[in-house]
């Protein structure tokens, strides 16, 4: 594959074999030009149930293997994705609009790194001390597979998430069945003949279609044993509901509304420097985007200036690529719906539009880097996730306000607190209640850390050893001695 000639892989993989899908067809856009890249038929129930059906199967075998016989084959991925990472990287820009350039820089070499830190987990996993805490009999700890995982993945970074998904559910020993959004498929599916040339046969099987007809037949059904969803909370609930039924185990990453809590003392240029990089990196649809600012009263006038100036300087929509800092909308719809969010906070009195407000140009679904300034805590637009690259501020008068106002949200995925006073920073940061709070930096990642939230936003951890545990079952072996 190249830049320009992109060829597109359209067939499903269950059980180890390549098959188009049996369903209607969903038309796969380009966000950057708003055209129809290709038809693309979703699986039928009967390839839904199919693939659950390998999935199982191979279980009894893969669940056998050792973490050393694993990781061995998740290298080899790992290795394979980065031989193709142009290819990926031409494939993800065409599917999701993004900057091709900003892709293989930031989101390749990351999706290789998760094969490879959860090819070493496997082999490292720890535990309590097997020993005679019963007299006369000896415990051991196991750390087993759950079974058939069904791995529901959004549009906004669509590779990465199937990563942060096969990966630990690999590594663990199970079998999985992965389905990518609907509207973002072609990484997936690329990603799938590198599999299968990898993995025994129904080990991975790779389904596409839409959430109300595949998604919701895969979670539905009896012999899964684990959902793991990145989407919406809608979406959250509809996987709580499908999963009563059998009782199965659940991993939800739901979303986020990140507060970033900026103290007078704070180093304003790299507070600026870091919203622009992480409040609009992706059009701002991240679930952890630096998104709702808290400035103290001394800087908030600064700051609104400085955002401003930032956002109306980030280049987007421009014909060379690596020129462009944020790429469009992932669709019509999600551009409207972020427009709605702007278009009603403006006609409040208090907010002032900062920076852009509107559609940009062309056919693309790109919007403007938007700085709303003088929102207050009760707008809808602080406390709604809009992922769109849309940024609030907020004044705040005194520490417990801005503890308070940031943890009063239905999300709780991550935040950060910026402040040259370490000590203050690090005993705010004690007390936010997010699932991640970064002191003086935003949006930074690693394989070997934890991410995942609290209240709404979901419970499970993606990347770290702590995903390994979600994705395998403590089980207890006493042995009575003679
Ligand atoms: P979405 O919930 O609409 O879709 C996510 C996936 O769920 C898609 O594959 C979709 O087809 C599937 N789905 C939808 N309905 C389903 C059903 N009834 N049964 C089974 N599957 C179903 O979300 P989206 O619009 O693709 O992604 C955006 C959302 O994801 C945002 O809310 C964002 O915050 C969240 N997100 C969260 C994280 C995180 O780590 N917490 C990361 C990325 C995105």
């Amino acid at each position: 594959m190249d830049q320009t000639t992109a060829s597109f892989d359209t067939a499903l993989l269950i059980g180890g074999r390549f098959v188009p899908g049996e369903g209607p067809a969903e038309a796969i856009l380009d966000p950057a030009k708003g055209e129809t890249l290709l038809d693309l038929p979703e699986a039928s129930p009967e390839q839904v149930d199919a693939a659950v059906a390998a999935a199982a199967a191979a279980f009894a075998t893969f669940s056998r293997t050792t973490p050393g016989e694993r990781a061995t084959l998740l290298l080899k991925l790992a290795d394979a994705i980065e031989a193709e990472a142009e290819g990926f990287a031409t494939l993800e820009s065409r599917n999701c609009g993004k900057p091709r350039h900003l892709v293989l820089r930031d989101e390749i070499p990351a999706v290789a790194d998760c094969f490879r830190f959860f090819a070493g987990a496997a082999r490292c996993q720890q535990g309590m001390l097997a020993g005679e805490y019963l007299a006369g009999h000896t415990s051991m700890i196991r750390r087993d597979p759950v079974g058939v995982v069904a791995s529901i993945a959004p549009w906004n970074y669509p590779l990465m998430m199937a990563a942060w998904k096969l990966a630990p559910a690999l590594a663990g020993g199970n079998c999985v069945v992965l389905k990518p959004s609907e509207q973002t498929p072609l990484t997936t599916l690329r990603l799938a003949r590198l599999m299968a040339e990898i993995f025994p046969p129904g080990v991975i099987n790779i389904l596409a279609g839409r959430g109300a007809s595949v998604g919701q037949r895969l979670i539905s059904h009896p012999e899964v044993a684990m959902i793991s969803l990145t989407g919406d909370i809608g979406t959250g609930r509809k996987v709580l509901a499908a999963a009563q039924a059998t009782l199965k185990r659940t991993h939800l990453e739901l979303g986020g509304k990140a507060p970033v809590v900026v103290f007078d003392d704070a180093d304003l240029e790299a507070v600026v420097e870091a919203v622009r990089a992480f409040g609009f990196y992706n059009a701002g649809q991240d679930c952890t985007a630096a998104c709702r600012i808290y400035a103290g009263a001394k800087i908030h006038d600064r700051l609104v200036a400085g955002l401003a100036a930032a956002a109306a300087a980030i280049p987007y929509a421009r014909a060379e690529d690596g020129e462009n800092e944020m790429g469009p909308l992932i669709s019509a719809r999600q551009r409207e719906r972020v427009a709605g969010f702007v278009s009603r906070a403006a006609e409040a009195a208090h907010i002032e539009v900062a920076a852009g407000g509107r559609a940009g140009a062309g056919g693309g679904f790109f919007y403007e880097p938007t700085i709303l300034a003088g929102a207050r805590q009760e707008d809808e637009v602080v406390r709604r996730e809009l992922f769109g690259p849309v940024v609030t501020v907020t004044r705040f008068g005194d520490t417990e306000q801005a503890i308070a106002w940031a943890n009063e949200s239905d999300y709780g995925l991550a935040s950060s607190v910026w402040s040259r006073d370490i000590g203050r920073a690090m005993a705010v940061a004690a007390r936010l209640r997010y699932g991640c709070s970064w002191v003086n930096c935003h949006f930074m990642l690693a394989s070997e850390t934890p991410h995942g939230g609290l209240r709404h936003s979901g419970y499970g951890k993606d990347l770290s050893l702590y995903a390994l545990e979600d994705y395998t079952v403590v089980r207890h072996v006493m042995v009575k001695l003679g």
